[in-house]
């Protein structure tokens, strides 16, 4: 198992580091990889504005537009614990005061997205959120509204913690149970795609449980991973290896990144460590790009032949290429999966989290609940509406007895 850290490396950092590194292994030649980097940095600097003109409609250069008065606002919840830890701030365990449901409460700091010019990424996420609302397994957003200095995000509370905590713990999961997660997640990013959205980021600490032990995707890679320039200091949390070879490499790349990150999280599910993995991240690197797939004995050959069709290097050849989730729902692996149940949530999952109450902490690592509670949390914040079009009540909520506070 791999020990997952938050290393202060910035994202713009990680990526340079790569397309250094792949440079290097690539040419071998030390000499004119100084500049390569920078030609690839500034690749990366078009890529990004192109995403933003293209799927990441929402503009934050858009003609701002009178922001709604939201009925919901920071000082309507008590923030318990700290649940998560992000670039740009600090998710939290809340409740609402008035109703006691407990929610995930993600808290972005404006000065952060600012000053990393971060604007257009964060609306984006907010954007994707309100387009994938109605999926069983990707997390739900309930309310988003701002004071002068945060955004906040109200999810549901995915309080069966990460998947990869629990596989933390137990090394590796059994066929049946690795089989039901991969089946949800590969259902979530199938619909996501169907929304023309590319995940890309499928990642252990993005793959939550629900208190049932269904799963809950959160942090919405298309726009979170919009690659900035290279003054961008965005964290790049982890290690990469969990991308496709073409993200690392920088090549074109399209929804088919998805189903490799699919590939190597089933691949540690059930080995206990990623495909390609060395404790040398550069040696990891190579392998992910160079190295011949090794699947040792001890799994399915129904479960090494769907490895090796997602893991496949060849985008165009890998499984879900032309048909996307419809080639993996019809992969031998899946065949004891009634798809339609699967989405109804009607197959009893694998396991179950302890739970003592809907805001129980047990399942929640903690090295994020031993962070302490910032008492500003929704005490008298002022009121800003420098994120035009951030405010949001889903329909659901929207009933809820809560006070005008205007704002
Ligand atoms: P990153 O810097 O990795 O992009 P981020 O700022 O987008 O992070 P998230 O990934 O959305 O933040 O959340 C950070 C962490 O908070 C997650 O890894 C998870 O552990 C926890 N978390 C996020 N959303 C929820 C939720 N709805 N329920 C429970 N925990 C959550």
């Amino acid at each position: 198992m791999v020990k997952k850290t938050k290393a202060p490396v910035t994202y713009a950092k990680m990526k340079g580091v790569v397309s250094y590194f792949t440079a290097l292994i690539k040419d071998k030649k030390f000499g004119s990889s100084h500049s390569m980097y920078y030609r690839q940095m500034d690749f990366l600097r078009s890529e990004s504005l192109s995403e933003d003109d293209g799927a990441a409609a929402v503009c934050f250069s858009d003609p701002p537009t009178e922001e709604p008065q939201s009925r919901v606002s920071a000082a309507d919840f008590d923030y318990l614990k700290v649940i998560g830890t992000g670039s740009f701030g600090k998710v939290f365990l809340a409740k609402h005061r008035e109703n006691g449901t407990h929610y995930a409460v993600k808290v972005l700091q404006k000065h952060i997205i600012l000053s990393r010019k971060e604007e257009r990424h964060v609306m984006c996420e907010h954007r994707v959120l309100l387009k994938t609302l109605n999926h069983p397994f990707l997390v739900k957003l309930h309310f988003s509204f701002q004071t002068k200095d945060r955004l906040y995000l109200v999810l549901d509370y995915a309080c069966g913690g990460e998947l990869f905590y629990h596989l933390q713990r137990e090394l590796v999961f059994c066929e049946p149970r690795a089989r039901f997660y991969a089946a949800e997640m590969a259902s979530a990013l199938g619909y996501l795609h169907s929304l023309n959205i590319v995940y890309r980021d499928l990642k252990p600490e993005n793959i939550l449980l629900d208190s049932a032990g269904h799963v809950v995707l959160t942090d919405f890679g298309l726009c979170k991973e919009g690659v900035a320039g290279r003054d961008t200091t965005r964290t790049f949390c982890g290690t990469p290896e969990y991308l496709a070879p073409e993200v690392l490499q920088q090549k074109e790349y399209d929804r088919t990144v998805d189903w490799w990150g699919l590939g190597a999280v089933l691949h540690e599910m059930l080995y206990g460590l990623p495909p390609f993995y060395s404790a040398d991240r550069f040696e990891m690197l190579r392998n992910i790009i160079y190295q011949p797939l090794v699947l040792k004995p001890g799994v399915s050959s129904g479960a090494r032949d769907l490895l090796k069709r997602l893991l496949n290097r060849d985008r165009a050849k890998r499984l879900g290429a032309k048909r996307d989730l419809v080639e993996l729902q019809s992969h031998s692996f899946f065949s004891s999966i009634q798809w339609d149940e699967l989405v109804a949530k009607k197959i009893p999952p694998p396991f179950i989290p302890s739970l003592s109450s809907p805001g129980d902490l047990t399942n929640i690592d903690p090295r994020f609940t031993d962070l302490p509670v910032p008492q500003s949390l929704g005490a008298c914040e002022e009121y800003g509406a420098t994120f035009p079009g951030f405010t949001y009540i889903s329909e659901n909520t929207s009933s809820l007895s809560v006070q005008t506070r205007g704002h």
